[in-house]
């Protein structure tokens, strides 16, 4: 195993929030050797949570949503390059990227996580998808000439690309197929509360139901024609899928890296390469209770830099367990959503909930034990119960 001190190269893959955060953490922690960071957008890294918020009701612009310019990466010593094509070879400590060949002694998969598409609904009649800046800009542009829009997708971003539409002044149709919306993240109770703030604020909610067929406009002027598997069928300007994302790990296809729904890291975010670890919607990491998780969540992601920042040039058997912690959150009609813990099998007891509002706190709970936390609205309520629920 090699030493700290003979560490002369990181290459980290993936030039998101997560690979950025882990080269500044790098030289944070001191470490004064090489930083490669190797992205495949044409864009230095950006903040994604406005991109269905702020950015797309065209409050902010991409400068603001921009965490560092290429003048602050280069007095950190930080060489950003973006690569068409990535290879990662562990056996020979090498990335090819491109035509260049770059060595390391450790490596970062930061690679993150690209939108889910539709199944059987090929590329030239698939509808528009939000993981991007372009993305984004595609959609913003859309929005601006359209009066209607269908998302395909009650979750949190489908969900938020809902309320932002609706605050745009469109007209608003969500198709879930579970039984009410943002069901994964807030469990029936409370996804049923927020379904209700979308139903209120005018939003046409279809649940129970999935896609039958779509057919894109057939020329200017005209629109999508959606045809739901209930029997139902509408037409609208503009539709959006928001039916999740999947971990970017197609590129690591033969390197010898473990992957099954992400990268597979044991709880230190080590990959099946002691050299390499994994941060950010790309790593799926073991927990104490022998499970393992993907986190999709920027506060996650964030901390699986820090951590792997602070860990990546100790022997991998000296790397400490990454302590996951399981908070998001989403924000709808300017209403803070936000959650820590877990719904599934407990009972959901109200601190405070007003109807009217749609606002509420609430514990999930197993007998006396607190198993989650969540709200809407309440912001310094939910602040003093989660650091009592991170306390337990
Ligand atoms: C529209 C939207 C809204 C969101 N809102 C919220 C929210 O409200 N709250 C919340 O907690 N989270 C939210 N999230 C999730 C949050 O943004 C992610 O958890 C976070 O961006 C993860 O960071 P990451 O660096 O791991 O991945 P990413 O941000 O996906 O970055 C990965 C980067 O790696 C690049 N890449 C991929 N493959 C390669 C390759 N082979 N070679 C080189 N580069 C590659 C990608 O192009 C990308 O630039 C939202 C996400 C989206 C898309």
């Amino acid at each position: 195993m090699r030493s700290v001190h003979e560490v002369r190269a990181v290459a980290i893959i993936g030039g998101g929030m997560a690979g950025l955060r882990t080269a500044e953490g790098l030289r944070g922690h001191g470490y004064g050797g090489r930083i490669v960071l190797l992205g495949n957008e044409a864009h230095l890294a950006y903040d994604r949570p406005p991109l269905s918020k702020g950015f797309l009701k065209g409050e902010l612009d991409q400068e603001a949503i921009t965490f560092s310019r290429a003048s602050r990466l280069a007095e950190q010593g930080i060489e950003f390059t973006a690569a068409a094509s990535v290879a990662l070879d562990p056996a020979a400590r090498e990335v090819a990227a491109d035509d260049a060949v770059i060595c390391y002694d450790r490596a970062v998969i930061a690679t993150g996580a690209t939108a889910r598409r539709i199944p059987g609904i090929p590329d030239e009649r698939h509808p528009l998808v939000l993981r991007t800046v372009d993305d984004a800009l595609t959609l913003r542009e859309r929005l601006a000439r359209a009066d209607s829009i269908t998302i395909i997708g009650g979750g949190l971003i489908g969900c938020e690309i809902a309320a932002t539409s609706r605050l745009l002044g469109l007209d608003v149709t969500l198709v879930e197929a579970a039984p009410t919306l943002m069901l994964r993240s807030m469990g029936p109770v409370l996804g049923g509360i927020c379904e209700q703030l979308h139903r209120e604020r005018g939003v046409r909610v279809i649940t129970g139901a999935g896609l039958a067929d779509l057919l894109p406009p057939a020329g200017v002027g005209s629109a999508w024609s959606v045809s739901l598997d209930q029997g139902e069928s509408f037409t609208s300007d503009v539709v959006v899928a928001g039916i999740g994302a999947a971990p970017a790990t197609a590129w690591l296809e033969g390197s010898g890296i473990a992957v099954g729904d992400g990268v597979l890291c044991d709880a230190t975010l080590t990959t099946s390469d002691p050299d390499v670890m994994a941060a950010g919607d790309v790593a799926r990491f073991g927990l104490p209770d022998g499970t393992d998780v993907r986190a999709e969540q920027w506060l996650s992601a964030v901390d699986q830099a820090r951590h792997v920042a602070a860990n990546l040039l100790r022997p991998a058997g000296e790397r400490a367990p990454f302590a996951a912690s399981d908070y998001f959150w989403t924000s709808q009609y300017g209403l803070m959503i936000q959650g820590i813990g877990m719904h599934v099998g407990a009972e959901i007891r109200f601190e405070q909930f007003d109807p009217a509002a749609q606002t509420f706190l609430a514990r999930a709970a197993r007998g006396e034990e607190t198993v989650g936390v969540y709200a809407a609205g309440s912001a310094r309520e939910f602040a003093v119960m989660r650091r009592a629920f991170a306390r337990q």
